[in-house]
């Protein structure tokens, strides 16, 4: 089936799905609740999210010289950085730096790009383990599900569901609760913390006046997988970077107000290379690998460039219309909702995921929720543009496309036939993607124009 067909036929199933509907309202409804006092921290946040996004888009139009400058500055603090043009030159580079250990096993923190790059499947094919250490993840990772929210993999499940699967899974108690569960997997991590030689994380921001990674995280494993083993290797898109330290302050209150509604995420880390001569903690060496895969496709892009900016804060998911009824996985992507339906068909250009635009209402409340400023539903509009020129677009689309702008163009040909030929051509041309739920509007039988006419006596 092809991914629009796709897409449709699985927002439709899981759409009128009770159980799913219920966690996803209840565990967005918490994240509301969360946020609206998160914001209260900002005396003025108008001014943090125009401050964030002037310097975001600074960074998006001088990329080229951030990236450079975070490069010296991190080499010069002994860390090593490789940069990956696709996923595969990523792959590659992990592989060839876990050949030079006993690959017994790779620990892992939550990073949206090796969910972009598939980087377990691929290191699990080559026969090394890697074990996911954020709890969500773990969870997700356990069922053999992709992450279902960039921010929250695991939201879409309810605590006696996930009871179930550590049941099924790892033999413990039906009715187990989530501090059991947790102190469950928080057992089985520490041993594998001190045993792994590898730690992988994502990278929440790449500072280039200090030559940092910061890592912001809520549960502390992070900061133990780039720890103990002897290596640590982060990986992250190029677009990561803010250009100074004093960036710092802004984007990491922004983004655990808006992520997830605290005031500051409970762990951040800026951490500027490996372990130096001084230092009794952090690994023997360090590695950043910078990932274009695509990205600059979206930066050869004038309009949408901007999503580049996109702090993966979860906010668009979480106030979407569609996101909320539809969910995470229905969008068969890995960057999901109104964020993941921009990026997506600029990052995976051989694949179809155009479709992704037109499902939006363009309510705009994902424009309103971003801490960046990101026009997103602007954006969502300049997509679809681009899939019609591209040719995208269907040979009957295209039809009563030209159909109905000859007529919208023209008076005199808007009203031919009046009320009843024009509602017998709204059925025929847009019944099928009205949808059957929904009652076609009818065009009443005398327009405004006529009544207008009518009521001045105009001829
Ligand atoms: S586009 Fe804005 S609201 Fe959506 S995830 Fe990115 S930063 Fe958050």
């Amino acid at each position: 089936m092809e991914k629009p067909q796709q897409f449709i036929q699985d927002s439709e199933t899981i759409a009128f799905n009770k159980e799913h509907r219920r966690i996803i309202n209840y565990n967005i409804d918490k994240y509301t609740s969360a946020t609206i006092l998160g914001k209260q921290q900002f005396s003025n946040i108008d001014l943090a999210k125009q401050r964030a996004a002037t310097t975001k888009n600074k960074v998006i139009e001088n990329l080229d010289k951030y990236l450079i400058e975070f490069e010296s500055n991190f080499i010069r603090k002994g860390g090593k950085v490789i940069w990956a043009q696709n996923a595969e030159e990523a792959i590659a580079e992990i592989k060839k730096i876990v050949s030079t250990t006993s690959r017994n096993y790779i620990v892992k923190s939550k990073s949206m790009v090796t969910e972009e790059i598939e980087l377990n499947k691929e290191l699990i094919a080559d026969s090394i383990d890697v074990i996911e250490t954020d709890l969500g993840e773990y969870i997700q990772q356990l069922s053999g599900e992709a992450p279902y929210h960039i921010v929250t993999p695991a939201m879409h499940r309810s605590k006696e569901n996930i009871a179930e699967l550590f049941n099924a899974k790892k033999h413990t108690s039906s009715d187990a609760s989530p501090s059991e569960l947790t102190e469950f997997v928080r057992n089985e991590l520490r041993e594998k913390f001190i045993t792994s030689e590898i730690g992988i994380t994502g990278a929440n921001y790449l500072i280039a006046d200090t030559g940092s990674v910061v890592i912001t995280e809520n549960e502390g494993n992070a900061i133990s997988g780039m720890s103990f083993p002897k290596i640590h290797i982060s990986i992250c898109g190029i677009e990561k970077l803010i250009p100074s330290i004093n960036d710092f302050d802004v984007f990491v209150t922004l983004l655990a107000s808006f992520g997830t509604g605290q005031q500051i995420t409970s762990y951040n880390s800026i951490v500027n290379g490996p372990k130096q001569s001084d230092e009794e903690d952090g690994p023997n060496e360090m590695y950043v690998i910078l990932l274009d895969n695509n990205r600059t496709n979206l930066l050869a892009l004038e309009e949408q460039r901007r999503a580049l900016a996109c702090i993966k804060c979860g906010a668009c998911l979480n106030v979407c219309p569609v996101y909320k009824n539809v969910g995470g996985h229905t969008y068969g992507t890995v960057y999901s909702g109104p964020i993941g339906a921009i990026m997506t068909p600029h990052l995976k250009p051989e694949e179809n995921y155009y479709h992704l635009s037109s499902a939006s209402t363009m309510c705009g409340k994902c424009t309103v929720s971003c801490p960046v400023g990101i026009d997103i539903h602007k954006l969502l509009l300049y997509n679809r543009r681009d899939f019609v020129a591209k040719g995208h677009s269907t040979k009957t689309e295209n039809l009563y496309r030209f159909f109905w702008k000859t007529a919208m163009l023209k008076r005199s040909k808007m009203d031919k036939g009046g009320a009843k030929v024009k509602n017998f051509m709204m059925r025929q041309f847009f019944r099928k993607q009205w949808g059957e739920r929904r009652e076609m509007p009818e065009v009443v039988s005398k327009s405004f124009n006529q009544l207008w006419r009518e009521q001045r006596g105009i001829k």
